[in-house]
């Protein structure tokens, strides 16, 4: 099980040891993770990675493969990504942004999250390495779009998850046709039991024995956010963390673009999004550790409920070398965070982009970005999947059905017209 490419193959961070294309996550050596190293210099010469390359190429990530770990003769067959950057006028209003964006990976194909970009890079390699069975340890988006790609590829789906995941993301799951296996556990536990069942059976689990792969899908969101700002890099970034691998990934993918000359070389702060309720990362960043603490998680924000982070060590140094922060919110802020996104921007996220929209909230108040700076706001999952959050939320609200006549509709509107306003708090998001 391996194969050889020209251009990128695993290496240690630690030790610079190099270990071909083949499934492995770890340096046996130093116990580090293992990172996809590309010779820049061939992917310069041939030429491949240019403006005007990629522009002639498909609307959706394979726009980039040069610069992913694609094996040769790689035919892609899933358009994913390509989200909208959208500029959010209403949201800035509200917090103090005049040159705010979303990254709208809420509506990313083909389910709704981020980790499509990630696991159809995985699975690219995983059927290079004849894999027939692949999987994953899950918070719940993982396991969706294991679920649905592995589908269309015909592969076969074995997924972790903790047990007490939201209803929408087993059924978003089990609608493919994927073994879903529910651990009484959380996430740590079911990622540890996925290491061990990687050792035992032929399986191709994308975030274990294929992650350096995995991994790599994440930077298409940095190429699409610096093509989408006319090739320029913003300010700030701000970002969610679970495993810390997303928000390190935009600033490889920033790099590269330096690298290769299709961008002008400039300072970006990093800045990562956690709930209080699981934030490894974020309090390691506010206490300048160069290690993380684990922690036990407990938040409603379960996408990312991740207590011992495989890439928080090194996301919570990169952070600090970048001039950036981390923050976390409560639970209550988190759903503010949503309901603001959705009432200023039209954009309902899941609870992961309700910690990110309260997180971005906090840091303008706090004066670590300044109004006219330019920030992207990295929006990584759909609302529809947690709507449990929301429960109760708006049982307030009257919607008790009317006749369909005109009277009706006159009584009702002026009934609501004249409800105190109270009735329908704003939500504080900040203060
Ligand atoms: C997995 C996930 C993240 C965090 O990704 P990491 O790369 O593990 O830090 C953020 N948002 C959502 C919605 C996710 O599902
Ligand atoms: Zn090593």
């Amino acid at each position: 099980m391996e194969y050889s490419c020209q251009t990128y193959e695993l290496k240690c961070n630690e030790c610079g040891r190099r270990f071909g294309n083949r499934p492995l996550s770890g340096c046996p050596d130093c116990l580090a993770p293992l990172e996809i190293a590309y010779d820049l210099d061939i992917i310069r010469k041939e030429g491949k990675f240019t403006r005007a390359n990629i522009a002639a190429g498909p609307f959706n990530i394979w726009r980039y493969a040069a610069l992913l770990p694609i094996p040769e003769g790689f035919q892609p067959d899933i358009p994913v990504g390509f989200t909208p950057l959208v500029r959010a006028r209403g949201l800035g209003k509200r917090i103090g942004a005049d040159n705010l964006y979303v990254k709208n990976d809420a509506v990313c194909f083909p389910t709704l999250s981020f980790k499509d970009r990630v696991v159809s890079v995985a699975l690219a390699n995983a059927q290079k390495f004849g894999f027939t069975t692949v999987g994953c340890s899950s918070t719940g988006n993982l396991a969706n779009s294991v679920a649905a790609q592995a589908a269309r590829l015909g592969l076969k789906a074995t997924i972790l998850i903790p047990a007490d995941l939201e209803p929408a993301k087993i059924l978003n799951t089990l609608v493919y046709g994927a073994r879903l296996v529910r651990i009484d556990g959380n996430y740590d536990h079911v990622n540890r039991l996925c290491t061990l069942i990687a050792d035992e059976y032929d399986y191709g689990f994308v975030n274990v024995n294929l992650r350096p792969y995995y991994a790599e899908g994440s930077k298409t969101q940095g190429y699409e956010i610096a093509e989408q700002l006319g090739w320029k890099l913003p300010d700030n970034v701000v970002c969610p963390m679970a495993g810390g691998s997303l928000i390190r990934k935009i600033r490889k993918a920033f790099n590269e673009l330096i690298a290769l000359g299709l961008v002008e070389d400039k300072p970006v702060r990093f800045f990562g999004a956690q709930a209080t309720g699981c934030s490894p990362i974020s309090q390691s960043v506010r206490n300048g550790w160069d290690y993380i603490e684990p922690q036990r998680p407990n938040t409603i924000a379960r996408s990312l409920a991740i207590g011992n982070p495989a890439d928080g060590p090194a996301a919570s140094k990169m952070i600090r070398s970048t001039g950036g922060w981390a923050e976390d919110v409560s639970d209550v802020e988190l759903v503010a965070g949503i309901q603001e996104l959705a009432e200023t921007e039209g954009i309902f996220t899941e609870t992961a982009g309700g910690v990110t929209t309260a997180v971005t909230a906090r840091l303008y108040a706090q004066g670590r970005i300044s109004g006219d700076e330019t920030t992207v706001v990295c929006i990584t999952g759909n609302g529809l999947k947690t709507t449990d959050a929301l429960a109760h939320h708006y049982d307030h609200i009257d919607v008790r059905a009317i006749r369909p006549r005109l009277v009706d509709f006159v009584d009702y509107i002026a009934a609501l017209d004249c409800q105190d306003v109270d009735a329908f708090p704003e939500p504080a998001l900040v203060g």
